[in-house]
C-alpha cells in the first residue's frame, strides 16, 4: 500500500492518496490557502489535477472547506466524488451564490463547479463505501464546517484513520473520543492535522462558553453585528442561542445567502438538536418600516459578511442607530485574517473599520494539542503516525505522547516539492 501526502507541511491544500496494487482513492482536493507571499496554486488547472486524479476510482472530502475541496470542479467527470449529504447542499448553495459574481471569466467556473458539485456523490456516517480493495467507512466529526468526517480506509490487511479537520470542543464533540474508541480502535496509519501546533498560546473556549460571552456582550450593547463564517453553523447557533435566551425580543437577521444556509440546517441539525434550529430570520432591506422599528426598540443579532452588498445595507443602518447604544462588531474567526501580515484579508479589516466598538470572541474549529494526544493514544498506531494540514517546522512530538508513539511519526517529505510518500509492504 502506498500513501502520497502533497503539501504535508502546511495548512490547506490538502490531498491525500491511497493505493493498492489494484485501485487507488484520493482523500480531499483542496485549494492552497489565500496567503500574500504564495498566491497561486500549481494545483489549480485541469491539468494538474488530471494528472493527480489519474487511474484514481474516487475522491473524498472530509468536508466543505475550500483547502480540502477547493479543486474539485477540475476533476475528469469519469471519476466519481463524494462528500456528506448536508456538506454538498451547503458547497451548492455556495456557488450558486458565487454565479452573481460580475466577472464573465469568474462566472464560468462557478457555473461548471455548481454543475460538478451537483453531480457529487453522497455517503453516510458509519455506512462503508468500497472501492476495489479500498473499503471506506466515515465518522462524524465536529469541525467549524458542519457534516465534516474522519475516514477509516482499510486495504490489504491495513487500517489508515484520516482525521480530517476535527475539534474536541464543539457542540458535536461528544461523541469524538467514544467513536474514535469503540468503532474505530487500533489502526496501522494515523494521518491527523495539527494546525493548533503553531498557535498553542491561543485561548481555547467550548462552543458553549463562548456562547455564554455573547450573551454578556448583548447585555452591554443592544445593536450587535456578528462577522463569523456563514457556514460554521455551530458558531451560528453560539450567537443565535446567546441572543435567544437572553433576548428573545431581538430579531436575527442576515442576508439571503446566509438564510438559505440557516434554513438548512435547521431542516437537518435542527431536527436532532433545538440548539440548530434558527427558527426565524430576518433580511433588512431598509424597505421595511415595522422591522426598523423593532430594530431599533428591540435591539438585534445581525449576522454580517464582507461583502459589497453589506456595506451598502450597512449605508442604511448604521446612521439609524443612536451612537449611545455604541452598536458592537464581534470578529469570531481566527485572528491571523486580521494580524499576520501573510494572511491578512483587507475587506476583513475595512468592514471591522466601520465599527467605533469592535471586539474578538473566537474559538478554534480545530483540535487542541490534548486533543490530538488523546486522538493518537486511543488509535495507538501500530506503523505509523502522519502529521497533516500544520504549518512548517511544528514538531508533532511536543503533544504530549509516550516515547513509543513518538517513534511513530513520520514528516519527511520531498524537499522540493513537499510531497510525503510512503510505502508499507
Ligand atoms: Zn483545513
Ligand atoms: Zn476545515
Amino acid at each position: 500500500m502506498q500513501i502520497t501526502i502533497h503539501r504535508a507541511t502546511q495548512i490547506g491544500g490538502q490531498i491525500t492518496s491511497i493505493s493498492t496494487n489494484r485501485v487507488s482513492i484520493i482523500i480531499d482536493l483542496g485549494h492552497n490557502l489565500p496567503n500574500h507571499t504564495e498566491n497561486e496554486d500549481a494545483y489549480d488547472n485541469d491539468s494538474a489535477i488530471a494528472g493527480i486524479t489519474e487511474g484514481c476510482s474516487a475522491i473524498l472530502y472530509t468536508h466543505y472547506h475550500g483547502d480540502h475541496i477547493g479543486l474539485f470542479h477540475h476533476v475528469p467527470d469519469s471519476i466519481p466524488q463524494y462528500i456528506g449529504e448536508v456538506a454538498k447542499q451547503v458547497v451548492c448553495r455556495k456557488y450558486k451564490q458565487l454565479c452573481f459574481l460580475r466577472e464573465p471569466s469568474l462566472q464560468q467556473k462557478y457555473r461548471r463547479a455548481l454543475t460538478v458539485a451537483s453531480g457529487m456523490h453522497m455517503f453516510h456516517e458509519k455506512q462503508t463505501l468500497r472501492f476495489g480493495d479500498i473499503s471506506v467507512t466515515p465518522y462524524f466529526v465536529s469541525h467549524s464546517a458542519y457534516d465534516a468526517y474522519m475516514f477509516l480506509i482499510e486495504a490489504e490487511g491495513k487500517r489508515i484513520l484520516h482525521t480530517g479537520d476535527f475539534r474536541g470542543h464543539g457542540y458535536l464533540s461528544k461523541g469524538l473520543l467514544p467513536t474514535v474508541q469503540k468503532y474505530i480502535g487500533q489502526v496501522d496509519v494515523l494521518i491527523i492535522e495539527g494546525t493548533m501546533l503553531a498557535r498553542k498560546d491561543e485561548t481555547i473556549l467550548t462552543e458553549r462558553a463562548l456562547s455564554q460571552k455573547a450573551a454578556e456582550l448583548m447585555k452591554e450593547h443592544k445593536y450587535v453585528f456578528v462577522h463569523c463564517s456563514s457556514t460554521d453553523m455551530e458558531r451560528l447557533a453560539s450567537f443565535k442561542n446567546a441572543t435567544r435566551s437572553m433576548f428573545p425580543k431581538r430579531p436575527l437577521l442576515a442576508d439571503e445567502y446566509q438564510k438559505d444556509i440557516l434554513a438548512l440546517f435547521s431542516e437537518t441539525a435542527g431536527k436532532k438538536s433545538a440548539c440548530f434550529d434558527f427558527g426565524k430570520v430576518y433580511t433588512y432591506s431598509g424597505k421595511n418600516p415595522k422591522l426598523k422599528e423593532w430594530m431599533l426598540k428591540e435591539g438585534f443579532t445581525m449576522f454580517v459578511r464582507a461583502s459589497a452588498s453589506f456595506n451598502n445595507l450597512l449605508d442604511l443602518i448604521l446612521p439609524t442607530l443612536p451612537l449611545e447604544e455604541k452598536p458592537l462588531f464581534i470578529y469570531s474567526m481566527w485572528e491571523g485574517y486580521i494580524n499576520r501580515d501573510d494572511t491578512r484579508n483587507e475587506d476583513y479589516i475595512n468592514l471591522q473599520n466601520r465599527f467605533t466598538e469592535v471586539t474578538q470572541l473566537h474559538t478554534s474549529g480545530h483540535a487542541t494539542t490534548d486533543t490530538l494526544r488523546r486522538i493518537c493514544e486511543l488509535a495507538n498506531p501500530r506503523l505509523a503516525i502522519l502529521p497533516i494540514h500544520r504549518d512548517r517546522g511544528t514538531d508533532f512530538s511536543s503533544i504530549g505522547i509516550s516515547s513509543r508513539l513518538q517513534e511513530k511519526i513520520i514528516t519527511t517529505s520531498c524537499k522540493l516539492c513537499n510531497d510525503m510518500y510512503i510505502e508499507f509492504l
